[in-house]
C-alpha cells in the first residue's frame, strides 16, 4: 500500500541536524508559494497537499527547533508566534470556520523534515482520530 509505504520511510527519517530544504525555501533558492510572510516566520504551500488548503508555517531561523521535542524555554515566543501566523494563514485562506494545526515531532509521528513546522490544513471535513 503506498501510503504505508511512505509512512515508513518517513518514519525512518530521523533528527541529525543537518541542513534541510527548507533552509533553502527561506533563502529563496527554491520556489515556494509563499501565503503569509513575517520577520520571524514564513507560511507556503505544501508540495504534497492532504487538503484542499495545506500550508507550512515554519520559523526562520531554526536555531535548534529541529523538531517540538528539543524545544527549550527560550523557544516560547517563536512557538507561540508560529501558532498565532497559523491563524493569520487560516483567515487569508478562508478555513476559520473549521482548519487543523499538526506538529509531526520525530521518527514516530512520521515527521520528515526537521525544520519545526506546523501544518495548516482545511478546505473540507476533516476527520479525527487523525491517522
Ligand atoms: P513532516 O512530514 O515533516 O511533518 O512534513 C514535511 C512536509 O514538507 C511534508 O508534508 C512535505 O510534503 C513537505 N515538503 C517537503 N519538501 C518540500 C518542498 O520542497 N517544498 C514544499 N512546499 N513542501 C515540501
Amino acid at each position: 500500500h503506498d501510503e504505508e509505504a511512505a509512512a515508513r520511510a518517513a518514519a525512518v527519517n530521523a533528527d541529525t541536524g543537518a541542513p534541510t530544504i527548507f533552509d533553502k525555501i527561506i533563502a529563496k533558492e527554491i520556489p515556494a508559494s509563499v501565503v503569509y510572510e513575517d520577520q520571524k516566520v514564513l507560511a507556503f504551500r505544501d508540495i504534497n497537499p492532504q487538503a484542499p488548503v495545506h500550508v507550512l508555517v515554519i520559523p526562520k531561523s531554526r536555531d535548534g527547533l529541529t523538531e517540538l521535542a528539543k524545544a527549550e524555554q527560550r523557544h516560547e515566543d517563536i512557538l507561540g508566534h508560529l501558532l498565532y501566523a497559523a491563524k493569520i494563514v487560516a483567515e487569508k485562506e478562508g478555513i476559520v470556520d473549521g482548519f487543523r494545526v499538526v506538529i509531526n515531532s520525530g521518527p514516530s509521528a512520521c515527521q520528515s523534515v526537521y525544520h519545526l513546522h506546523l501544518h495548516v490544513l482545511g478546505g473540507r471535513q476533516l476527520k479525527w482520530p487523525a491517522g
